[in-house]
């Protein structure tokens, strides 16, 4: 994988470019793809950016996710592997592996297009990409899409939409400017957009003062029943049954962010939530300090992601999942009873 400077010289040659991002995509995936889709668009490159699935509505008031093609939605599939086959380019945000895009897999590993990299996830399948940037000490991938655009010489094209949609992945992905990767650098980046003139107030809005009651009554349901707490393991555990997800009418993105909640007990070093979503049981994972639910995500439920934040999945039953889990949890108890920060 050659740097991604390498491309800087050729941006301005129009191209056919695609911008992909990794399956059920956040605020980070969808704002980084759709921040450099403004930016690229005044090169005249003609670019479609693809989602491989659908996206959590609250994501749909960035400026241009209506342009965005669901491949999974058999009407879309056929103009997007159009695009993915006749591009120059292909773009990868926000996953450094091909299976995160799931039924995408095939169309970007067989395209004779360059494959771009630009990603913060640990262990990045380098051999598939001709160039790109893989960066663990970036806040989010949308940190990275700021970078490329100021360090390509061209930050006069940094316009408001970019701006708006690169904020989003950066203050998601740093929850709100908390956690410690967020860096002096992710600080000046803000005040860039702020002195561009970013509104970022109306964003928090759309992306958190956007729900239904039904989720609240979920989520008020899930933490008086669907919470354990393993405290000789400083764990929780949240399991959620399909029949939930039909009961309050849950969507895509609902349940974005609830992992987070067994962190506010005191002690908890590791939440970790499954849902069954029929087709299969997805795990999200969150650590505090040094247990690295990277590891743990990749050893014990094919996945990975970050050291305090990764996920996974399963194709067994809701209730075998949450044994392995517990299992798994054992076999760590030497690093999970103990509490380091
Ligand atoms: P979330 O729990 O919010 O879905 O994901 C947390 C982090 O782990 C994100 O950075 C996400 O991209 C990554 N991640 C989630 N699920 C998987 C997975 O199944 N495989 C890998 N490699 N990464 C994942
Ligand atoms: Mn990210």
């Amino acid at each position: 994988m050659q740097s991604i400077a390498n491309i800087y010289p050729q941006l301005t040659v129009p191209k056919k470019v695609v911008v992909t991002m990794h399956q059920k995509p956040d605020a980070d995936a969808m704002g980084s793809s759709l921040g450099l889709y403004h930016f690229l668009k005044q090169f005249n490159h003609e670019v479609t950016v693809i989602s491989p699935t659908n996206w959590a509505s609250f994501l749909s008031w960035m400026p241009g996710a209506d342009k965005v093609l669901d491949f999974d939605r058999p009407h879309l599939k056929a103009k997007a592997l159009e695009a993915i086959v006749g591009a120059d380019w292909v773009f990868c945000l926000d996953f450094n592996t091909l299976s995160r895009t799931k039924n995408m897999e095939q169309a970007l590993s067989d395209t004779q297009a360059l494959r771009i990299l630009i990603d913060h996830h640990q262990q990045p399948q380098v051999d598939m990409f001709s160039f790109g940037e893989s960066n663990t000490e970036k806040s989010s991938t949308c940190e990275m899409i700021y970078d490329f655009i100021i360090a390509s010489g061209h930050a006069d094209k940094l316009n408001n939409e970019a701006a708006q949609c690169i904020y989003a992945g950066v203050m998601t992905d740093t929850g709100s400017f908390r956690f410690p990767i967020t860096s002096a650098a992710v600080h000046r980046l803000i005040a860039d957009l702020k002195n561009r003139g970013l509104n970022h107030s109306k964003i928090h809005e759309d992306l958190f003062d956007n729900f239904s009651e039904n989720r609240l009554k979920f989520i008020g349901n899930v933490l008086l029943n669907r919470l354990v707490v393993f405290y000789e393991y400083n764990t929780a555990l949240i399991t959620i049954p399909q029949a939930d997800l039909i009961k309050y009418d849950i969507k895509t993105g609902d349940t974005e962010g609830l992992v987070n909640y067994p962190l506010s007990i005191e002690g908890i070093k590791l939440a970790t939530i499954i849902i069954d979503r029929g087709e299969e049981r997805k795990l999200s994972f969150r650590s505090k300090g040094d247990f690295d639910v990277n590891e743990f995500a990749r050893k014990y439920f094919s996945g990975g992601g970050h050291k305090n934040a990764a996920g996974g999945q399963s194709e067994k039953p809701l209730d075998e999942v949450a044994k392995d889990f517990e299992e798994a949890i054992k076999q760590n108890r030497d690093q999970l009873s103990t509490y380091n920060f």
